[in-house]
């Protein structure tokens, strides 16, 4: 899970980045109106948070524009004011939800889960692929009533590519989600990450069929059907 942070206010931006990263989310954070348009509208994010007030263009305008180019990523805006007319405003831009400031960080997270879980279809925050269950709220991973132990990078890792099931994902993309733009994972560390998750989730359990697919010369799908 890819997210934007549009806010000009540097302590507010930086605490919600390391609150974000913490919970094993990529983020990207932009500290004025202009460049957060230029990423939100170029890079593929799961998910942009947009502060209402910024400096060169406000974040009903990034909103709004964003829609009138058919980018449909799913964005929280965040008000400072508690206004009935600032959250209508914000919602008629195009924009999932709002937030107002000053809030918990709980609350935040809470949000981000309600949106995330729009687009796929999840029974109880649980993605489910061939007997396998990835709960995206207690990072718990279990098969055939297995409980599996992931480390942080792994479950996000896993959790990308069951969100995208089915999907063959290149693995410039899977890096671009699951790690941080800037980061400098190279793809054989990704391979590296495969192997690890292929010895977790897929050969304790001989019998079944094994869920990770490599695509030669291109990427990774997570499939119960080959
Ligand atoms: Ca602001």
């Amino acid at each position: 899970m890819r997210i934007l942070v549009v806010e000009d206010e540097h302590r507010i931006a930086n605490s919600i980045n390391k609150g974000l990263e913490q919970e094993t989310y990529a983020v990207d954070v932009a500290y004025d109106g202009e460049s957060g348009y230029d990423l939100a509208s170029t890079e593929d994010y799961d998910l942009i948070i947009l502060d209402r007030m910024l400096p060169g263009m406000d974040g009903i305008k990034i909103s709004q524009k964003l829609r009138k180019e058919k980018i449909h990523t799913p964005i929280l805006i965040l008000t400072a004011k508690d206004q009935t007319r600032d959250k209508v405003e914000g919602l008629d831009s195009g924009a999932d939800d709002y937030l107002v400031k000053p809030f918990a960080f709980e609350e935040l997270l809470a949000r981000i889960r309600a949106l995330k879980r729009r687009p796929v279809k999840t029974v109880e925050d649980t993605l489910e692929v061939g007997g396998l269950r990835v709960n995206t709220r207690t990072y718990e991973v279990r098969r055939e009533g297995k409980t599996i132990k992931l480390s942080q990078k792994e479950f996000a890792l896993l959790e990308y590519l069951a969100r995208n099931a089915n999907k063959i994902l290149s693995k410039d993309k899977i890096i671009s989600h699951v790690w941080n733009y800037d980061s400098d994972i190279l793809p054989n560390t990704l391979e590296a990450f495969i192997k690890n998750l292929r010895k977790k989730i897929d050969q304790p359990f001989p019998k079944r069929q094994p869920l990770i697919h490599t695509v030669r010369g291109f990427g990774y799908k997570l499939s119960s059907d080959g």
